[in-house]
């Protein structure tokens, strides 16, 4: 990415934090992007449940580094960790009880042959 200086039209050299002319001096900051840091509940990153607490930071790496391709795939993680995961266990546990009619397992079971 090229830049010109305001002031004299010479192309800026990109520093650390700063463009800067080193014809003219003139200084201005780089953007950084913050929109990340607004979206995610950055807190969860040590508090949430160890699992889900490292693919939420995935996450917000992917987005921070606008890898939206990524990111796409990580919620997808994300959402399995919080939605299918419990669903299974869940299902396993009703699984495992006595007594259980067999219409509800070939429900459980998705099958729809007998
Ligand atoms: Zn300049």
């Amino acid at each position: 990415m090229h830049m010109l200086c305001p002031e004299c039209n010479q192309e800026l050299t990109k520093g650390k934090t700063k463009w800067m002319c080193e014809e003219c001096g003139y200084m201005r900051a780089i953007e950084t992007d913050a929109a990340a840091e607004e979206l995610f509940f950055t807190d969860a990153f040590e508090a949430f449940y160890p699992l889900l607490a490292h693919e939420y930071h995935i996450l917000y790496e992917f987005v921070k580094n606008k890898n939206y391709y990524g990111a796409l795939l990580e919620y997808k993680d994300i959402v399995e960790i919080i939605l299918k995961f419990p669903t299974l266990i869940a299902i396993n546990r009703l699984w495992q009880k006595d007594g259980l009619d067999y219409i509800v397992k070939e429900l459980m079971v998705l099958s729809n042959d007998g």
